[in-house]
């Protein structure tokens, strides 16, 4: 019997696997199509400023309606690196974040920053000059465009990383390191890298403020950045208590549930108008 019921579980097993490698393959050769297709949007999700609750930036999030159904950017992301899409997707969003931006200003918002999340594999020779050509062709501000970039996407190459990150201080467009805290950077990485905002990880916030060690990460977190002169911004902030304990912590920019979901580029003029 033992063997029997080993044998339908290697099956089920097999079954598993396969039905999950043809859901990737399917979703790759949409994925393909999904850019000619029209099938990507950009949500924004609004930063906000601690002290007087102003809306300092977004972060834009990419959205993928599929077949009527939008498929998360956790499951299509890896998907898109693993078979190279992430390179036409990630100048895509770079491009529709810069153009989105530059209209914001030109219809008289003063929305200081956008922020794009970076993929590993676009943060490589090539990707200074792509930004700068996109620049150009919106119009947008170097200064107003962030990039957030992941410990891994610095540690993987740090010279290249360096080199990259210094370029960009150079003529003025941001960096935020995203998910801080969740990587093996180490802190002796964090004064050689050009870097002007930590991104602390939700795992972080989440625990705020009755787990001890959640309490004990994210103080430690935000005195590093202080007297590493980088700025800080908490993600997934979902509670008034969690702002609270931020606050009194001296962090310097919230985003999260608790203020806004990410919008669609409609609703996210809405709330300017709103508060301006
Ligand atoms: P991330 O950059 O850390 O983005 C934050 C994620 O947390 C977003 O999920 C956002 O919707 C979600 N979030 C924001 N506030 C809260 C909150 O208060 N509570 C909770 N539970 N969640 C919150 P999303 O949009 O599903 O994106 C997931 C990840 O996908 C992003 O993590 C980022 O790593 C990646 N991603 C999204 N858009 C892009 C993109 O354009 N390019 C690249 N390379 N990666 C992207
Ligand atoms: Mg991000
Ligand atoms: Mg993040
Ligand atoms: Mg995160």
């Amino acid at each position: 019997h033992a063997k029997s019921q080993g044998r339908n579980n290697y099956q089920f097993y097999r079954r598993d696997l396969n039905a999950k490698a043809s859901r990737r393959l399917l979703m790759e050769s949409a994925l393909r199509m999904a850019l000619e297709r029209d099938e990507l949007e950009l949500y924004y999700q609004p930063q906000y400023n601690l002290l007087d609750r102003s809306i300092v930036g977004c972060e834009a999030l990419l959205r993928w309606k599929h077949d009527g159904q939008f498929i998360s950017p956790a499951e299509f992301i890896p998907l898109a690196e693993d078979s190279g899409l992430i390179l036409s997707i990630g100048d895509w969003v770079l491009e529709e974040g810069c153009r989105q931006g530059a209209e914001w200003l030109k219809q008289g918002f003063d929305l200081p920053c956008v922020a794009i999340n970076v993929s590993p594999v676009q943060f490589r020779e090539g990707f200074f000059e792509t930004v700068m050509d996109i620049l150009e062709r919106t119009g947008f501000p170097a200064s107003h465009l962030e990039l957030e970039l992941t410990e891994s996407t610095l540690m993987n190459d740090v010279n290249r990383a360096q080199q990259l990150l210094s370029s960009f201080r150079a003529i003025g467009v941001r960096t935020a390191l995203d998910d801080f805290g969740t990587g093996y950077s180490s802190l002796a990485y964090l004064k050689k890298f050009s870097l002007d905002k930590l991104k602390i990880d939700r795992a972080f916030i989440d625990g705020l403020p009755d787990d001890s060690d959640d309490n004990a990460i994210t103080a430690s977190i935000l005195d590093v950045a202080r007297h590493l002169s980088l700025e800080t911004i908490a993600e997934g902030v979902e509670t008034e208590a969690q702002l609270n304990f931020l606050g009194a912590y001296g962090c310097d920019q919230v985003q999260g549930f608790y203020f806004s979901k990410p919008l669609t580029s409609q609703d996210f003029v809405r709330l300017l108008h709103k508060v301006h």
